[in-house]
Order: structure tokens, then C-alpha cells, then sequence
């Protein structure tokens, strides 16, 4: 075994790790290396990025421009605290944002990435709410499936089955909407029934819990690993239009779909024609170089809590690297990047593209479904063609993406595998022809895979 790999299974622990096989892993990749939109194991085997990380790589690897924005900075000022005093880079960085931002939502907090987004957000809704002389409003939406952070209220709001059961969260006040994937309500005719009934269930819910009670709603305008779920024509800005009619914070967690991965700074207004009380936002803000994340929120949210109506109160809530300049330098490197050579337009141009050619792959009797938006997609191989107890089929259908990505790697491909999905979520720096070489390894792996299946007499 290599010294990486041995001292790996002595000493780490990585999220999500895999418990029964704690130590004993012999097979995790090493990456070593990263150049554009590949990176590279310690045995020299070159793979293209198809997570982009973890849905933050936008500029892809090896950026000179981010290294030096990020020396710089650490020459000039390696940390101011935002408790106390401001810098001239968090200064730019909150404008720029506030810039791009829909709407009023010009007022930036920022934190050390998506979880902490997404908690210190929730915590500025309950502060609200108290100031507001309303904090009987504490009942929060969601939707099974959503993935919204590891913090204790991030992982509260999340939905993911698996990540729900497995240890405590804040369980009494969030509630659980169904997923708005339409491959999974096979039961309704079109896309606008199907999105009637998510609103309905939405009012019906509001309803339930008296609307004087609900604080917000938080949404992903694209459900990311929870299987990369496009939501029905017109859901977001119902779903968003429906919680404020009723003086409902509405949260926009785009810490996946800000920075260019749907061809837009944010994607809420641009793509979904939502205007949101609070955009979360991380990860691809600095292409993936250092930490960083935060929240936009509107200048009429904070009118309210603020100036007379906050008498002897303060938002007591924040990290020793909120604002830290070395993270924000980072960041307006990111972006002068993403301007300059024009990046959200090769989103516009080769997303399509993607999604496209991914869809060919509908072909293959392992996939039941090939969905997606700008550079964000997912594959979900279904084993219609399995006979067995609903528990042997879950057990195999576990183990389905995970051999799709085995076979990926021997074609130059990492994806995501996500039980029975593997999602990916290129560099936007990403070509058509590395495109085309992205589904011709998919192909081929979904090929092997499904002739493995055959052979085990599971197909
Ligand atoms: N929200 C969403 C939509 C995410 O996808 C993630 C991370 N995958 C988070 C929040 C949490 O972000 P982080 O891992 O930076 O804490």
C-alpha cells in the first residue's frame, strides 16, 4: 500500500466516511496534482473532474492568478477581524456581490462556507422574528432530499434520509415538502400538475402550521446532491411568491447554483424569476481555493430589524474568518477570472451542449433518467429489470453509482456517486470535446456495468 494510503487509514477521517470499513480502505484515490479541468492520482492516472471537487472548482486547477491574489494578500494584511474593523477587500467583495445580486439584497455576510451560510441565515431569521415581536414564528420548510449543510440547523433542515436518521437534529419545528423531481411522481400527467400539487401541498402545510408560525422556507433552486432535481417550470418563484404572501422569510440556498454554474453570478432571478429574502451562497465564490461563504440579504429584511425598531440588540453571530481578506482575495481573483475570459458565456454555450449528450446515454437500459441545467447534471441508472425483495433491490441499488465510477476512472472520469446517481458538475472552464469525452466514458462505464449486472443474474 502506499505511504498516503496507509496513513490515511491510521489517522483520517473523512465526511461521510464509510464506519464498517474504517482503516481499512485500500483503494481511495490519492490526488495529487491539478491542471485545468483534470486532476491527478499519485500513480500518474490523469482524470477529468467531473464534481469540479465539490461543485466549486469554476475556474478549474492550477489558477497562478489565485495563487498570487492569495500571496499578495498575505504579504499586505493576513487577517483582519470583521468583529471590530473592516478591510478594503471584504469592502469589495460585499459590493461586488451586492452588484449581482436580484433585488434589494445588498447587505453580504460572510462566514466560512455553505453550512455556516446556511445556520447563521436561519439564526437571522429567528433574530427577526424576536425582534419583530413575532417569535412564535419558528416552523421551518424544507424538502426531503435537500442537502443544506453539517452544522447542527444545516443538518436539521436537510432531508437526505440517510443523513437524517443518523444522528440528532432539531427535529420539532422543520418540516419536510416532497422533492419536486417529476421522474419520481411518474403518477402525474404534466409538469404543471405535478407543480400544482407541490404548491398545494406547500399552502396545505402553512395551513397546518398557521401561517403566523412559520418562519421561512430554504430551497435549493436546483436540488444538488440530492441528485441534481430541476424543480417543474415556475416552482421556485411560486414556492417563493406563496411563503411571502404570508410574511414568510424565503431562503435561497445557492451555494451550488451562484458563480456561474447555471451561467449567472445567481441563479435565483436569472434563471428562476425568484426574489428571495436571503441568497446563501460558498464554494465556487473562490473556485474551491480557500474557504468562503456567506449570505446576501434584503435591505428591507434588515430595515425592519434595525435603526429604531432594534433597541439594545445586536446580531450576536459570526467567525474569527468572516471577511477575512485573504479568503476575499481569493474570491475577486475567482471573479476578475470568470470576467475576463468570459466564463459564464461558456456556460451559456457548452452547457447546453452537456446536457445534451448527456441525454444520449437515455439509450442504455441502466438509465432511468438523465436531468440537469447549465453545467450541473445527474445520471440515475434504475434496476427496473431486477426481481427481488424491496431490500435487496436498495442494497444493490447502493452499490449502482459506485460501479459506475470504478469503471469511470479506468476511462480518464471521476463523477460523484450518489447511491444509484452519479452527478457531475464540471469545471466551467469545460470544453465541448472534453464534453464528448466525458459521455463516451460514462458510456462505456454504464456498458460494463450493466453486462456485470447481467452476469450476476441481477439484470
Ligand atoms: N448548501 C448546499 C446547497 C450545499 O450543496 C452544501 C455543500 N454541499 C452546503 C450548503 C454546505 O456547504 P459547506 O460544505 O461549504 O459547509
Amino acid at each position: 500500500m502506499s505511504k498516503n494510503r496507509d496513513l490515511f487509514n491510521k489517522h483520517l477521517l473523512h465526511p461521510w466516511g464509510n464506519l464498517p470499513e474504517l482503516g481499512e480502505d485500500e483503494s481511495i484515490s490519492v490526488i495529487v496534482k491539478g491542471e485545468g479541468a483534470y486532476i491527478y492520482d499519485e500513480e500518474g492516472n490523469k482524470l477529468l473532474d467531473g464534481p469540479a471537487g465539490m461543485w466549486c472548482m469554476q475556474t478549474g486547477y492550477g489558477r497562478k492568478e489565485i495563487a498570487d491574489a492569495i500571496a499578495k494578500q498575505v504579504m499586505e494584511l493576513g487577517y483582519a477581524t470583521s468583529f471590530t474593523v473592516t478591510n478594503p477587500v471584504e469592502a469589495e467583495l460585499a459590493q461586488r456581490i451586492a452588484s449581482q445580486t436580484p433585488g434589494d439584497l445588498n447587505r453580504i455576510f460572510f462566514t466560512t462556507g455553505g453550512s455556516t451560510a446556511v445556520d447563521s441565515a436561519l439564526r437571522l431569521c429567528q433574530l427577526a422574528n424576536n425582534i419583530k415581536g413575532q417569535p412564535q414564528r419558528k416552523h421551518i420548510l424544507t424538502r426531503e432530499k435537500a442537502y443544506h449543510g453539517s452544522t447542527f440547523l444545516g443538518a436539521s433542515v436537510t432531508g437526505k434520509e440517510r443523513d437524517k436518521s443518523a444522528m440528532d437534529v432539531y427535529q420539532d419545528y422543520v418540516h419536510f415538502l416532497s422533492v419536486p423531481c417529476q421522474y419520481h411522481h411518474p403518477d402525474f400527467d404534466s409538469e404543471a400538475d405535478f407543480c400544482d400539487f407541490l404548491i398545494q401541498e406547500l399552502e396545505d402545510k402553512i395551513a397546518e402550521l398557521g401561517p403566523e408560525n412559520v418562519m421561512c422556507m430554504i430551497a435549493e433552486p436546483v436540488l444538488g446532491s440530492g441528485g441534481v432535481v430541476v424543480p417543474p417550470a415556475d416552482y421556485n418563484r411560486r414556492c417563493c411568491e406563496t411563503v411571502q404572501k404570508h410574511g414568510i422569510y424565503y431562503i435561497a440556498d445557492e451555494v451550488v447554483t451562484a458563480f456561474g454554474r447555471l451561467g449567472h453570478w445567481f441563479a435565483s432571478e436569472k434563471v428562476f424569476n425568484t426574489s428571495p429574502d436571503i441568497i446563501t451562497f460558498a464554494k465556487g465564490i473562490t473556485s474551491g481555493y480557500v474557504p468562503l461563504g456567506g449570505y446576501a440579504v434584503s435591505d428591507k429584511f434588515m430595515e425592519a430589524i434595525s435603526g429604531d425598531n432594534a433597541k439594545g440588540r445586536i446580531y450576536s453571530n459570526g467567525y474569527t474568518w468572516s471577511g477575512a481578506p485573504v479568503p476575499c482575495a481569493a474570491a475577486l481573483a475567482s471573479w476578475d477570472i470568470i470576467e475576463n475570459e468570459k466564463i459564464l458565456d461558456n456556460v451559456h454555450e457548452v452547457g447546453p451542449y452537456f446536457q445534451e449528450q448527456l441525454r444520449t446515454l437515455k439509450d442504455i437500459p441502466l438509465v432511468g433518467d438523465v436531468r440537469g441545467i447549465g453545467m450541473m447534471a445527474a445520471v440515475e441508472m434504475t434496476l427496473q429489470g431486477h426481481t427481488g425483495s424491496r431490500e435487496d433491490l436498495l442494497a444493490k441499488d447502493y452499490a449502482i453509482g459506485a460501479m459506475v465510477d470504478d469503471y469511470c476512472h479506468q476511462f480518464g472520469l471521476l463523477v460523484r456517486p450518489f447511491i444509484n446517481v452519479c452527478i457531475m458538475s464540471p469545471p466551467l472552464i469545460l470544453t465541448k470535446a472534453q464534453v464528448d469525452d466525458l459521455v463516451l466514458a460514462m458510456r462505456k462505464a454504464l456498458e460494463l456495468t450493466l453486462n456485470d449486472l447481467r452476469e450476476q443474474g441481477i439484470w
